[in-house]
């Protein structure tokens, strides 16, 4: 019995199913919660600890507090009152007192109690009944059964489990893999270890479990974080890795006549931040190494020159450019202003949606596969199987906040080569975040808006103020503006309180701007009609364009100069600021009106942070705090696996020693075979995904 019980648990890739008292069910149980193996159920950690090591002696405990005790069961009863309500009554002692104990409608409980053994309560303490200065615990919040040195006297570790598995089961299941357990692969290789005075893997294992004290549960979590960041980092190195050795890049050329014709047409001199960003770009492309930038710029701080010079540079060299925007809106719009400059130059730009005939969607992928196209700018479409490229060599991608890492890698993949690739993005990223989803890129940053731009001045009001602001949208439409209204539903739901874009088109149109061109604009309407009301919106046509966030990136309308957000306490700060970011584009005054009637004070604080603060990144980190990590960081993480212990906001510290680490050691050691074996133990095929496009 214990021969084949060591050798199950000698392998971490055991399924569970056959440890002692699991069944098919319980396994499916823990199934659910991503515990199949041995391993799994290892790195299943705990969520807290209820804290055990505070014990108050019996006679110490005071009426109203919520006191830890510990003592020996003397004696156990239980009887019905006249409502017929079960009561337990139990006696315990220590060397100090005795205590009485109730739980009310619990008849199992004198079931597990013993007595004679010793027990531990957590509860709060109250006068016994009668008086007479006796207390009583009648409020249990938990309590266990300690063996001979019960670890569980000290710190009791509390897990998210499904609720047919019940913690103490839980608990008992990996004190006996515990027990038995022998060799654990560890990412972390003993030089750092002992660099960084960890612990080994076993041990932070049985620490984060089983802990004695608090200083047990810093040192696991400390070895166990650092070696998660570590492996993740590695990862990310090494996909860089691959990128750029395994695969050929292409060297650029440095003579510029056409990328020198553009510069000369451009209407506006770049800005010291944009030749910067420009200068590591030609740096880049000019090396045999596959670029892989990201770049970062705020919300009109001038991308999309720095793009159109490179896609130019690369035409000039003889390659194909591409550019992949998240939204047919914004592909059109950059298809259309790179056409007015491109043709100057005798470039053959073309357009890549989904919403494409399917004879026009022939014919385009004919000239792309022919190269006639020379720059193809494009939504998804782009990275379907269908489009074959006649000699791609440069990739942009634009907004990358929405596309994964996976839908990024699969348009590097389109090319024989390995193509240069810039992300581009207006998503103020902290540095610790661009080292988790960005860590297998290089960093560019535009920090600084180009001159002359006047700031958006954003005030938040309640819909008391409704009548008075729509009245001056009016007025601000009659002097020859623009004005974008914003909601954050389509239609009118049962299910959400909140303002719906049809609604507030219906009420506007018949009312304020009755004699005003207006439209509505949403994600459902269909492509050909989007386009024509952007298009007739940019023409100046529409004056008053009522829509959901479809119009949240990049579009470029410098005409428009006032926005109203209904509803604005649903959108994220960095949402809003992108939101935002579509006025203040002209020689106008801009107004951002927030509408929210929300009282919350978390509410009226982010918003009235909108009021105050004008720069993304500030923005950005205010929003982090405020909302944690969760929300921000869960829609950018695509294609990373979840982290089991680490959090990259709290865990700063550890992340840029794990982040250096894996540098110096991926590039000494030169494979990442040792800790091969670990990543795909942690994560299965999960984290491999990045590497298999
Ligand atoms: P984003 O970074 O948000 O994509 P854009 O590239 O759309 O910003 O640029 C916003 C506006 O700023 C455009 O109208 C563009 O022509 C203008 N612009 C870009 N660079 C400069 C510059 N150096 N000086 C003046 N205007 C500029
Ligand atoms: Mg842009």
């Amino acid at each position: 019995m214990y021969q084949t019980a060591r050798v199950m648990i000698m392998d971490l890739k055991q399924n569970i199913q056959y440890l002692k008292g699991i069944g098919p069910q319980k396994s499916k149980a823990l199934k659910k919660i991503g515990i199949e193996n041995i391993y799994d159920l290892l790195t299943y950690y705990p969520k807290r600890y209820s804290d055990q090591s505070e014990l108050t002696p019996i006679s110490m405990v005071n009426a109203g507090t919520l006191v830890n005790i510990t003592g020996r069961l003397l004696n156990i009863q239980e009887k019905v009152s006249r409502r017929g309500m079960k009561i337990t009554t139990a006696l315990l002692a220590d060397d100090s007192a005795t205590i009485q104990i109730i739980w009310f409608n619990q008849p199992f409980i004198k079931k597990t109690l013993k007595i004679g053994s010793n027990i531990f309560i957590r509860g709060k303490a109250d006068y016994a009944y009668g008086g007479y200065g006796h207390m009583t615990i009648n409020q249990v919040a938990s309590y266990s059964v300690l063996e001979n040195n019960e670890v569980e006297c000290k710190f009791l570790p509390l897990y998210t489990l499904p609720e047919t598995i019940k913690p103490k089961f839980f608990r008992q299941i990996i004190s006996t893999v515990l027990t038995d357990l022998q060799k654990v692969p560890c990412a972390l290789p003993l030089s750092i270890r002992t660099k960084y005075k960890l612990v080994d893997k076993k041990t932070a294992l049985q620490y984060i479990h089983q802990p004695q004290n608090k200083d047990e549960i810093t040192a696991a979590r400390r070895m166990l974080i650092f070696e998660e960041l570590f492996i993740m980092q590695c990862g990310l190195i090494y996909r860089r890795k691959i990128n750029s050795q395994n695969r050929r890049g292409i060297r650029y050329l440095a003579n510029s006549n056409l990328t020198n014709k553009l510069y000369q047409q451009l209407p506006f001199k770049l800005t010291i931040d944009q030749q910067n960003v420009w200068r590591e770009i030609c740096h880049d492309m000019e090396s045999p190494i596959p670029m892989q930038r990201l770049l970062q710029g705020d919300v009109g701080s001038g991308k999309t020159v720095i793009a159109l010079l490179a896609l130019v540079k690369t035409i000039e060299n003889g390659y194909q450019g591409a550019l992949m925007a998240p939204t047919e809106i914004l592909a059109k719009q950059h298809f259309v202003n790179f056409c007015r400059t491109l043709t100057k130059l005798d470039i053959k730009v073309g357009l890549l949606t989904g919403s494409l005939s399917s004879k026009e969607h022939e014919d385009a992928l004919g000239k792309i596969a022919t190269g006639e196209w020379q720059i193809i700018i494009g939504t998804h479409a782009l990275i379907q199987d269908k489009v074959i490229f006649a000699k791609l060599g440069f990739v942009v991608t634009d907004e990358q906040h929405r596309f994964g890492i996976e839908q990024r890698a699969r348009l590097e993949t389109k090319a024989s080569y390995t193509p240069d690739v810039l992300v581009m993005t207006a998503t103020p990223i902290p540095r610790t975040m661009t080292l988790t989803v960005y860590g297998d890129l290089d960093i560019s940053s535009i920090k600084h808006l180009p001159p002359g731009r006047k700031p958006i001045r954003t005030f938040l009001r309640t819909k008391s103020a409704r009548d008075k602001i729509y009245k001056f949208v009016y007025q601000q439409i009659n002097a020859g503006r623009q004005a974008y209204v914003v909601c954050p539903l389509i239609e009118t739901s049962e299910n959400i309180a909140a303002v719906s874009a049809e609604a507030v088109y219906e009420e506007l149109t018949h009312t304020v701007f009755k004699n005003t061109s207006c439209a509505l604009l949403h994600g459902k309407l269909n492509t050909k009609n989007k386009e024509q009301i952007m298009n007739d919106f940019f023409t100046n046509k529409i004056k008053l364009l009522v829509s959901t966030t479809v119009i949240e990136v990049g579009v470029n309308v410098p005409n428009a100069s006032i926005m109203v957000i209904e509803g604005a306490d649903r959108f994220g700060l960095a949402q809003l600021h992108q939101l935002r970011g579509r006025i203040g584009r002209g020689p106008y005054n801009s107004y951002c009106i927030l509408l929210s009637d929300n009282k919350s004070d978390k509410s009226k604080q982010r918003l009235t942070l909108m009021e105050k603060v004008n720069d993304g990144f500030k923005l950005a980190e205010a929003d982090l705090q405020l909302r944690g990590p969760g929300q921000f960081f869960g829609t950018m993480q695509h294609g990373l696996p979840d982290l089991k212990i680490a959090d990259v906001l709290n865990d700063t510290d550890i992340l840029l020693n794990a982040r250096n680490e894996a540098e110096q050691w991926c590039h000494t050691q030169n494979n990442i075979a040792a800790i091969i074996e670990t990543i795909k133990l942690q994560y299965k095929n999960n984290f491999f995904k990045i590497f298999d496009t």
